[in-house]
């Protein structure tokens, strides 16, 4: 039994920060873990700067509703679903892949929670567990299933060795060069390809 597991921002959606910042035009938004190397001191920057903005859950929300899938992730993942069980491994939060999920006709997603008071605003965040991507792929290994598994990022490549078959799909060159087993990929039909050629291998 096959399963693919695939990293979402970068891979189908937007980086959802990135495109937050643009929509909002709130430039402390667009820093990553690059420039603040900290996780949790980048999350409460981001989430200080919501709050200092007036912005809730559903002032966000209503912005990543104006996000869409990257052009051709939705005919890709429906393609994909034809023929594979596929799980998204994702580093962001329920509350704002929602309206993106949507837009894929709600895969299962595995990824982190937001905390939210009454009032809508977001008081914190809440991690599933540490390095859950590897740990899924790892878990899914042992309940016998194959795993080919297709990421961008740093945080995607503990996965990506877990996996029987890892691939980069739209990498920077660093973690291209830095990670010279895995095939590169660029575009679906090519994603697809080698997702296939992983699976015939394992
Ligand atoms: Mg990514």
């Amino acid at each position: 039994m096959n399963i693919v597991c695939l990293d979402l921002e970068g891979v189908l959606v937007p980086e959802i920060w990135i495109d937050f910042a643009d929509l909002t035009g709130i430039d402390a938004l667009r820093a990553t873990t690059r420039d603040i190397a900290d996780y949790d001191e980048l999350m409460r920057m981001r989430l200080d700067t919501l709050a200092r903005h007036g912005l809730g859950l559903p002032d966000i929300q209503a912005v990543i509703d104006r996000m869409a899938p990257l052009p051709g992730a939705r005919a890709f993942l429906d393609r994909l679903r034809e023929h594979y069980q596929v799980i998204i491994l994702s580093d962001t939060f329920y509350e704002f892949a929602r309206p993106l999920m949507r837009q894929l006709d709600w895969p299962t997603l595995f990824c982190h929670t937001l905390e939210t008071a009454g009032d809508g605003r977001i008081s914190g965040y809440r991690l599933r567990m540490a390095d859950h991507k590897r740990a899924a792929v790892r878990a899914l290994r042992e309940l016998n299933f194959n795993v080919v598994a297709a990421g961008d990022s740093y945080n995607d490549t503990a996965m990506l060795g877990a996996a029987h078959q890892g691939i980069l799909f739209r990498a920077p060159e660093n973690v291209i060069r830095e990670f010279p087993d895995f095939p590169v990929t660029s575009e679906y039909e090519q994603l697809s390809d080698t997702i296939a050629e992983g699976f015939a291998r394992s």
